[in-house]
C-alpha cells in the first residue's frame, strides 16, 4: 500500500544533527561523463551543501555513472542518479533502496520539480502487499521547502487508491466490491452516491449495461456520484463529469478470450479506478467545481443468459446495437453511461471518459503513452500543456469521422465492432461519440491502466494514467478563480 506519512514537512535541516537526517545528492550522467573525460573542475551537480569530497571520490572509484536507477550510500549521505534529467521520478529509488531512515534532498529544485520529487518518493514506496505476510520497510523524506505537502499527499493517495483497485484480483474486486470502495470514498469526502443495480437497470433504461453484466453472479450496476465543495450549491460553478469503464473481469463473453488474452483482465475496471482516483484528487483538494462520476460496473461472464454475438439490443439513447462481438463490451456499457451523463439539466461543461477500451491503442502507442480523442482544439491544447507540466504523458489521436461507416449494421442502427481490423482505437471512440449529443465538450482516454515493468516511482502493476494531467487542467481552467 502507500503511506503518505513518509513525507514530512520541510524543516531547516541545518538544525538537525547528522544522525537525525541524511542528505541526498541527485547527480546527472552528463557531468560524470565530463569528469571521466578529464575535466577535473566539473562537479556532478549544484547542491546545498556541496557534495562532500569523500563521497564524490568514492563515486568515481565505484564507477558511478549518474544513470537513473543508480544509488550510492555512505555515512556522509547518498548519491542518486538522475540520468539526463528528463525523468523527475528518478528520486523514488531512494525510498526503497536506502537504509531505513530520514532523508532530505540537497539539490535546488524549482517548484514543479520539487513537487514531483516529493510525489515520486511516496509513489516509489507503493507496494501491493494486501496478500503478503511481510511488509518491506521504507524510508522517510523531509520535503523541500517549496513543496505543498498536502497537495503531494492528496495526489499520492489518489494514485495509491487507483493502483490498489486495479491490482486487487477479481475475487476481491467484483462489482459489489467496487461499489463498496466507491461508497467508502464518498463517505470520506462527503459525496452523494446512488446505485442502480440488477433488473432496475432494465426498468430505469440502461439496457446495454444490463445485457453485458447479466451473466455474472455479481449483479451489474451503475454508480452515480455527485459532489460539490462544502456540499453547497453554486450557480456559477462548472460541471465536470467523469465516466469510467468498470468491467471487473472480462473473459470476453461468448466470444471468449484465450487464456493469455484474459490473464490481465482484472484490470478492465481501470477506467473506473482512474475515475475514482481523479475524483479523490478533486474532492480532497476541494476544487471549486460540481463533480459527477458515473461508473457502469459489470463482469463480462458466460452463462445461459449471456448476451450473444448477433443479438440486437436497444440502448438508452434509442439507437439499436447489433452485437458483432461480445468482447467489445466496454463501449456498450459506456454508451448508456455517456447518454445518461448528458441528459436534461445534467449537461456537463467538461465530459471525460476513461476506459481500458482497446488493444489497438497499445499497438499504436504502447503501454505508457495514453491516446486521447477530442474534437475541441482548445481543450486538447490545455490538456497537452497540463500533460507536459505533470509528466503524465498523453497523445492526441483523430476522431476520423469517415471511419464511422465501418460500424454500420444491416439490421440495427449500429454494430459494436468494425468489419475490419484497422484503426481499432479510433473506431471505439467513434462508437462512443454516437451516444453523446453533438457539441458536448468531451474528451476520451483509451488507457492501459497497467505498467508492464517497474521503474522508479512506478512499480509493475496497476497504474494511474492521465489523471494528474486532467487534475491540473481542471484546476487551472474549470474552477471559479
Ligand atoms: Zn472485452
Amino acid at each position: 500500500m502507500l503511506e503518505t506519512d513518509l513525507l514530512l514537512p520541510w524543516q531547516d535541516v541545518k538544525t538537525l544533527s547528522d544522525k537525525q537526517a541524511s542528505p541526498i545528492y541527485g547527480v546527472h550522467a552528463a557531468s560524470y561523463e565530463s569528469i571521466k573525460s578529464g575535466n577535473k573542475t566539473d562537479t556532478p551537480v549544484q547542491t546545498d551543501p556541496p557534495i562532500p569530497e569523500m563521497l564524490h571520490n568514492l563515486s568515481l572509484s565505484n564507477n558511478f555513472t549518474g544513470e537513473v536507477g543508480e544509488i550510492l550510500c555512505t555515512n556522509e549521505g547518498a548519491l542518486i542518479g538522475l540520468g539526463d534529467g528528463s525523468d523527475p521520478f528518478a528520486w523514488a529509488i531512494g525510498a526503497n533502496s536506502l537504509p531505513q531512515g530520514l532523508y532530505y534532498i540537497t539539490n535546488i529544485l524549482n517548484d514543479n520539480l520539487a513537487h514531483l520529487a516529493a510525489l515520486s518518493w511516496l509513489l516509489g514506496t507503493y507496494k501491493f502487499d494486501r496478500y503478503k505476510l511481510q511488509k518491506k520497510p521504507v524510508s522517510k523524506l523531509i520535503a523541500p521547502s517549496n513543496v505543498n505537502i498536502d497537495s503531494v499527499k492528496h495526489e499520492a493517495t489518489a494514485i495509491g487508491l487507483t493502483r490498489n483497485l486495479v491490482n486487487t484480483p477479481t475475487n476481491d474486486m467484483l462489482p459489489h466490491h467496487l461499489e463498496e470502495e466507491a461508497s467508502t470514498l464518498c463517505k470520506e469526502q462527503n459525496a452523494h452516491m446512488k446505485t442502480i443495480e440488477g433488473d432496475d437497470l432494465i426498468t430505469q433504461n440502461f439496457p446495454l449495461v444490463h445485457a453485458v453484466g447479466r451473466a455474472s453472479t455479481d449483479a451489474p450496476r451503475l454508480i452515480d456520484i455527485k459532489w460539490q465543495p462544502d456540499d453547497a450549491p453554486s450557480p456559477n460553478r462548472r460541471k465536470v463529469t467523469i465516466v469510467g469503464k468498470g468491467v471487473c473481469f472480462d473473459n470476453g463473453g461468448l466470444n471468449m478470450k484465450s487464456g493469455a488474452g484474459m490473464a490481465l483482465m482484472k484490470k478492465d475496471m481501470g477506467g473506473a479506478a482512474n475515475s475514482l482516483g481523479l475524483a479523490q484528487m478533486i474532492m480532497a483538494n476541494n476544487l471549486d467545481i460540481d463533480l459527477r462520476v458515473i461508473l457502469p460496473v459489470v463482469e463480462n461472464a458466460i452463462a445461459g443468459n449471456a448476451f450473444r454475438p448477433s443479438d440486437v439490443i436497444p440502448s438508452r439513447k434509442g439507437l439499436t446495437v447489433e452485437i458483432g462481438n461480445t468482447d467489445a463490451e466496454g463501449r456498450l456499457i459506456l454508451a448508456d453511461a455517456l447518454t445518461y451523463a448528458t441528459e436534461d439539466d445534467n449537461k456537463p461543461d467538461l465530459l471525460i471518459s476513461l476506459a481500458t477500451l482497446t488493444g489497438a491503442a497499445r499497438v499504436a502507442l504502447g503501454p505508457e503513452l495514453v491516446p486521447f480523442y477530442c474534437d475541441d482544439p482548445a481543450i486538447s491544447a490545455k490538456l497537452a500543456v497540463a500533460s507536459e507540466e505533470t509528466f503524465d504523458p498523453v497523445w492526441q489521436m483523430p476522431l476520423w469521422s469517415r471511419y464511422a461507416a465501418n460500424l454500420s449494421s444491416n439490421i440495427a442502427s449500429v454494430n459494436n465492432i468494425s468489419g475490419n481490423s484497422f484503426a481499432g482505437s479510433i473506431i471505439a471512440a467513434l462508437f462512443l461519440k454516437k451516444f453523446i449529443p453533438a457539441g458536448t465538450p468531451w474528451i476520451h482516454f483509451d488507457i492501459y491502466a497497467w505498467r508492464p515493468q517497474s521503474e522508479p516511482g512506478r512499480p509493475k502493476g496497476g497504474e494511474a494514467q492521465a489523471i494528474r494531467a486532467l487534475f491540473s487542467m481542471i484546476k487551472q481552467h474549470y474552477t471559479i478563480a
